[in-house]
């Protein structure tokens, strides 16, 4: 990919003409003839506008093309990426789009400027319903909008610095709590880790850069251990005729921390067994198996960990692939991830994917690995899609509307909620006492009692994602108590409540 993040003005001509040649490979003449207009219309709409960080408006367009096109989307789709700010940042109208570039294109524009931006943190409930309910209803009519509007940001996540720290924060925040768990949902689980680990260092700049120094050198362990583990496999599968690729995968930061949050692991590295995963990439589904035969004949597999074959039982967002954790040389335990080439790409684009294959078809490009893909998974996902749509209908009362979604499309994160609709990001398993250490560590100091969805409960209580918690402040320090160090999960709330055991 030519992706490149800050553009020269002198530049511009130059990085758009190997776009050009990029876009060209799979598209005809008439499609290039297209991008080229685009081009001149965009720069024209952009006149003298500049990005924060200084350089010309029109390399974010430009970016969002280029990124839209590494996902192999559609003609009309990059274009409108090219477009998509020209109606609400330079003064074009729907008509001039629509009359110059077609209605499809001119219906995509529209879309992402209508597609405001949802925001969660501090914003009414109110207002956060209505934009979840654009946005949903635009992914419903055209999946494209929600497309565009991820890569476009993925490129603002990208050049987040130049933004003042306050806007850094709310924008890395809403990226963290909305378009990652989208790009999860709509299973694009590469667009996904970029934007996680984009948006970390502004939201949780201290456990960023300690998750980044303790992992270093787990990370370099685990890679040089890999390693010799992939060369003995790469002989035993060829035994078999097996033709693979084995590649190590790094967990992504942001991801890893949450792990090493989480009760069970409690920052013990040891007990991350997929720091750096082996991931064996095989051409048939028939011969991920033979690659599991081989893989547990070489190294045991853990009993207790199981393996889990997500090809026989996709999950929800269609990821397929089969899990096994085996015990490696020196005693270690290493999961091993076993897909086809097919699964592979559908585990990075997710419901992209459907459109490079129509685009595959219509431009006949031949590409193995584009064969049959976007059939099961992509109407899966969109499914998903047109449920939540039915669903906005249906329901008037926009709290249940909001539960709904926040169930289905965050039910993977704990995020629970002040009564002011402020989002908190807790671990499972996390109890209003993390609640109240993550609000503020004084709060901590003053926990009277604790109410989820207006009704008092333990203070052990297992928050859920979704609920509304509410801390009953004493009038006086109320110091917290031993036997809170049985419950609590986050590390914050057990320092300081260690912290003041100590001072007594
Ligand atoms: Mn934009």
């Amino acid at each position: 990919m030519i992706l490149k993040l800050r553009i020269a003005e002198n530049d511009l001509e130059n990085t758009f003409q190997k776009f050009r040649g990029e876009f060209s490979d799979s598209r005809n003449e008439a499609d290039i003839k297209l991008l080229e207009k685009a081009w001149q219309f965009t720069k024209l709409a952009h006149t003298g506008q500049k990005r924060l960080s200084g350089e010309p408006y029109v390399s974010h367009p430009l970016n969002v093309a280029i990124i839209l096109t590494s996902w192999k989307l559609d003609t009309p789709s990059i274009i409108a990426g090219l477009l998509h700010d020209t109606v609400e940042d330079g003064g074009a109208t729907e008509k001039d789009i629509a009359d110059k570039f077609g209605e499809q294109v001119a219906k995509l524009v529209d879309g992402v400027t209508k597609v405001s931006n949802v925001r969660l943190r501090g914003s009414r409930e109110v207002e956060f319903v209505e934009n979840l309910r654009k946005m949903f209803l635009a992914m419903a009519k055209d999946l494209r909008v929600v497309l565009i509007k991820l890569a476009d940001r993925l490129h603002n996540m990208q050049t987040l610095s130049a933004l003042p720290p306050d806007k850094q924060v709310k924008i890395a925040r809403e990226t963290l709590e909305v378009f990652a768990p989208l790009a999860e949902r709509l299973g694009m689980g590469g667009v996904k880790s970029q934007l996680d680990d984009l948006a970390f260092p502004y939201v949780f700049p201290k456990e960023y850069k300690l998750t980044k120094e303790q992992a270093a050198s787990h990370y370099k362990k685990a890679e040089e251990h890999i390693e010799k583990m992939k060369r003995s496999l790469l002989t035993d599968l060829a035994k078999e005729g097996v033709k693979s690729k084995i590649v190590g995968r790094k967990k992504h930061l942001y991801s890893l921390w949450k792990k090493l949050e989480r009760p069970d692991i409690r920052w013990n590295f040891e007990r991350v067994h997929d720091i750096v995963a082996l991931r064996i990439i095989v051409e048939k589904i028939p011969q991920c198996y033979t690659a599991l035969g081989v893989v547990h004949s070489l190294y045991k597999p853990v009993p207790t960990l199981g393996i889990s074959d997500f090809i026989a039982q996709p999950k929800p967002n269609g990821y397929c692939s089969i899990h096994t954790k085996v015990f490696a040389p020196k005693g270690r335990i290493v999961e091993v991830q076993i897909r086809t080439y097919k699964m592979h790409e559908q585990a990075e684009y997710g419901v992209a994917a459907h459109w490079a294959y129509s685009q595959a078809k219509s431009s006949g490009v031949k590409n193995s690995i584009l064969e049959n893909v976007g059939t099961r998974v992509g109407q899966d996902t969109l499914l998903w899609v047109k449920q939540l749509a039915q669903w906005q209908k249906e329901i008037s009362d926009s709290k249940e509307f909001l539960r709904a979604v926040k169930f289905d499309a965050l039910s993977s994160r704990n995020f629970v909620f002040s009564p002011k609709g402020d989002v908190f990001d807790l671990p499972q398993n996390a109890t209003p006492v993390d609640y109240a250490y993550a609000v503020h560590t004084s709060l901590g100091g003053y926990i009277k009692a604790a109410k989820v969805d207006g009704k008092v409960v333990p203070l052990n209580y297992k928050l859920k994602s979704g609920q509304v918690v509410e801390i009953l402040k004493s009038k006086n320090p109320h110091p917290p108590r031993r036997d809170w160090l049985e419950f609590v999960v986050t590390n914050i709330s057990r320092r300081e409540i260690e912290k003041y055991l100590r001072k007594l």
